[in-house]
Parts: C-alpha cells; sequence; structure tokens
C-alpha cells in the first residue's frame, strides 16, 4: 500500500479552490504541533510530502495530495488548530472552513483525528469531534509519538479513549496507536485508510 506515486495536488485556502471531487477522501487532522505531517509522510513513505506548520495563521489551508496506486484516493492534510496564542479571527476562520469542508464533500469517506499520546483528547479535539458527529462524518482517533510514553501508559490511554469514542455517533471506537519515528502502526493505519475507501 502507498507504494506508487503520492503527489500534492493542491491546497484550498476557501472553498472556490477546493479541487474537483472526483476520488474518495481521506482527511487527516489534529492540534498543531501533534505529529500529522510526520504521520503523512511516514505514510507515504516520504520524507517531505507534508511540511509541518509552525505559524498561526498561516496553516488555513486545506492541502490534498493524489494517491493513484492501487487506488484512487485523496488524503487531505486539515489546517492544525488549537494554537494556544491563535488570533480569534483565525480560529473562527478555520471553524468556518472546516464545517463547509465536512458539510459539502460527498468525496469525504472518513476522517483521521490525531492526539498526542502524551496529551489524550483535548477540548479542541472534542469541538472537532463534534463538528464530525453533527456532519456524519465517520471518524477515527490515531495516536501519535507513542515511543514518547511507557506501554503501561499507553494502554491506559487507549482504553479511556476507546471508552470516551463509545459516546460519539460518528466515531469508530478503535484506537491505532502510532510512532512516526519508530514505524510502529504506520501499517495498520495504512490498512485503516485503505478500509475507509473500498
Ligand atoms: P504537525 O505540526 O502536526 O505537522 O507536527 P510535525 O509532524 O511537524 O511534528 C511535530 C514535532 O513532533 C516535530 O518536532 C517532530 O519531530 C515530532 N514528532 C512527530 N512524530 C513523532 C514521533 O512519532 N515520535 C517522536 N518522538 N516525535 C515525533
Amino acid at each position: 500500500l502507498f507504494a506508487g506515486a503520492v503527489n500534492f495536488l493542491k491546497s484550498a485556502p476557501a472553498l472556490e479552490f477546493l479541487p474537483a471531487p472526483t476520488a474518495p477522501e481521506v482527511a487527516f487532522a489534529g492540534r498543531s504541533n501533534v505529529g500529522k505531517s510526520s504521520l503523512i509522510n511516514a505514510l507515504t513513505n516520504r520524507n517531505s510530502l507534508a511540511r509541518a506548520s509552525t505559524t498561526p495563521g498561516r496553516t488555513q489551508e486545506l492541502n490534498f495530495f493524489d494517491v493513484g496506486e492501487p487506488l484512487q484516493m485523496r488524503l487531505v492534510d486539515m489546517p492544525g488548530y488549537g494554537f494556544a496564542k491563535a488570533p480569534k479571527d483565525v480560529v473562527k476562520r478555520w471553524k468556518w472552513l472546516i464545517n463547509d469542508y465536512l458539510r459539502g464533500r460527498a468525496v469525504l469517506r472518513r476522517s483521521l483525528i490525531l492526539i498526542d499520546s502524551r496529551h489524550g483528547i483535548k477540548d479542541v479535539d472534542r469541538d472537532l469531534m463534534k463538528m464530525l458527529d453533527d456532519a456524519a462524518i465517520s471518524y477515527r482517533v490515531v495516536l501519535t509519538k507513542s515511543d514518547k510514553i511507557k506501554a503501561a501508559e499507553l494502554e491506559k490511554t487507549v482504553k479511556a479513549i476507546t471508552e470516551e469514542m463509545r459516546k460519539h455517533p460518528a466515531a469508530f471506537p478503535e484506537i491505532i496507536a502510532t510512532s512516526s519515528e519508530k514505524g510502529t502502526g504506520i501499517a495498520e493505519l495504512r490498512a485503516a485508510v485503505y478500509d475507509a475507501i473500498i
């Protein structure tokens, strides 16, 4: 899976710039610095396909990547959220863009919500989950940076999040724990992406 070329297609800072909805999409979301770029790069075997965005306000774009083999599909890198210092209008713009995208995108098959293994689910993550529940877009939680905590702690976090996910109408309760650094869980994540498309 993901052995063929994965190419950057385009950035969409607003709805009118979205690419034509000609292939199924899986969207990646998470707080800034959660490890989203690293995970997309690990998933696609690329070193620098997705770039980390560190400047609040410069990150309000949906980035689309074309996957051609073995199945036509697109990965969507959603703008990071939860910057402590993000200006109010930036947060508002993020909400509008994401809400419009989630509600108007028939080809969007699933969202993967990335959560830092050390930090667990925050209220900003719950805000996004609510948007997904309301838009009836199915989603799964993917834990990142699992190499940063002990196995017993990770197990506890997975259990707690699984229980919380059972309460969300659009969530799958199964959690995928990953480490881009160690390669842990990447094969499982690839399978989960294909699962969403097939
Ligand atoms: P993004 O802002 O969500 O795209 O996050 P990045 O992918 O840029 O990662 C943020 C920081 O976390 C960087 O310093 C990465 O090197 C680090 N990081 C990302 N993934 C991992 C991981 O699996 N393990 C460890 N230890 N660090 C990671």
